[in-house]
């Protein structure tokens, strides 16, 4: 945060009294698109009259390093309400939030009640400053993304009340989708045979995902992109693929390739082979808005089609009410 954003930030913050007409729909920005996603859902038809929703971040972007913009501090600054991922995902905008604390709009985490039940990994550490906090990739267990849609309609329908039902609604009907994408899910990652179910990627995303599915998870850096992979690590997860025989791993939309790519060097040099997945996974972004994998359940979709291909597999129809498998994934 630099101090010419935070002046920004302050003088806007006069500016923002402004008090608004009912006629004027309420402006929601949204950090991640798992976030921007959620609030789209859970908004349906109001989108556009009734709601305005400015997201920050789009497909391709590590929401660790993402540096708040003039313009995105200005957006916040003038919205009605901020919801935003939580649990230090969104690394660089600590000291922003807390100034939007202090203004009278709803400032909502939708970790929270994932965090409040209890379901969070904790005790890592990100910083001297930051030495035990929660992996924020809860996301990834659609089991907590159906919590954070209860939590995050529940907040909607409080701070838009004339149109409350229409969120708890849009929630309900979510949350069963959700469920087929569970079990769906779990079906497709049975799939795989269970001594071989180790997934290995470029950070340390899917400890929800492989706690959800059943699969070990390896991640060569830690569970934010800040920390850098060094040649011990390297080396060490080489030797681990070598060892459990690992046909597969993958590199994150987000997340440069290098990393990955000398593990796998390191795997050749050590006599051993090691591929990488036909497709790139979404970790803490998904794709484009108007590609399959640009919604959250695309998203789920596409990885889960991508990793039990990598070893062999192929996961059973998507239910219908999931949507259409687009043709690259149909295999
Ligand atoms: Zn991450």
């Amino acid at each position: 945060m630099t101090r010419l954003i935070l002046f920004f930030l302050f003088a806007v913050l006069f500016v923002s009294g402004i008090a608004q007409s009912q006629a004027q729909p309420l402006e929601v920005v949204t950090t991640t698109t798992q976030v921007t996603d959620l609030t789209k859902v859970l908004v349906g038809d109001l989108l556009g009259d009734s709601i305005v929703i400015t997201p920050l971040m789009g497909a391709g972007v590590d929401p660790h390093l993402y540096q708040p913009t003039e313009s995105d501090v200005v957006a916040m600054n003038r919205a009605d309400a901020v919801f935003y991922s939580g649990l230090f995902l969104e690394g660089r905008f600590g000291e922003l939030f807390e100034a939007l604390g202090e203004r009278d709009a709803l400032t909502y985490a939708v970790s929270t009640p994932v965090k409040d039940a209890g379901f969070t990994f904790g005790g890592f550490t990100l910083s001297e400053e930051f030495s035990d906090v929660d992996d924020p990739h809860f996301w990834f267990d659609p089991r907590n993304w159906q919590l954070a849609t209860e939590g995050l309609a529940e907040q909607l329908a409080a701070f838009d009340p004339t149109h409350s039902d229409t969120y708890l609604a849009n929630a309900e009907a979510y949350v069963e989708q959700l469920t087929l994408l569970y079990e769906w899910g779990v079906e497709a990652m049975s799939t795989v045979s269970e001594e071989r179910r180790v997934l290995i990627t470029s950070h340390d995303a899917f400890q929800y995902f492989g706690d959800a599915f059943g699969w070990e998870v390896r991640g060569l850096q830690g569970i934010s992109t800040e920390d850098e992979a060094g040649v011990a690590d390297i080396q060490e997860l080489a030797a681990f693929i070598i060892e459990r025989e690992i046909p597969v791993m993958f590199i994150e939309s987000s997340v440069p390739p290098d990393a990955i790519e000398a593990v796998q060097e390191a795997v050749s040099r050590a006599g051993g082979s090691v591929g990488i997945g036909e497709r790139v996974l979404f970790s803490d972004a998904m794709g484009a808005a108007d590609e399959f994998g640009g919604s959250y359940i695309g998203m789920i979709v596409t990885n889960i089609v991508t990793i039990v291909r990598g070893f062999g597999s192929e996961a059973p129809p998507l239910p219908q009410e999931l949507g259409e498998l687009p043709e690259e994934l149909a295999g």
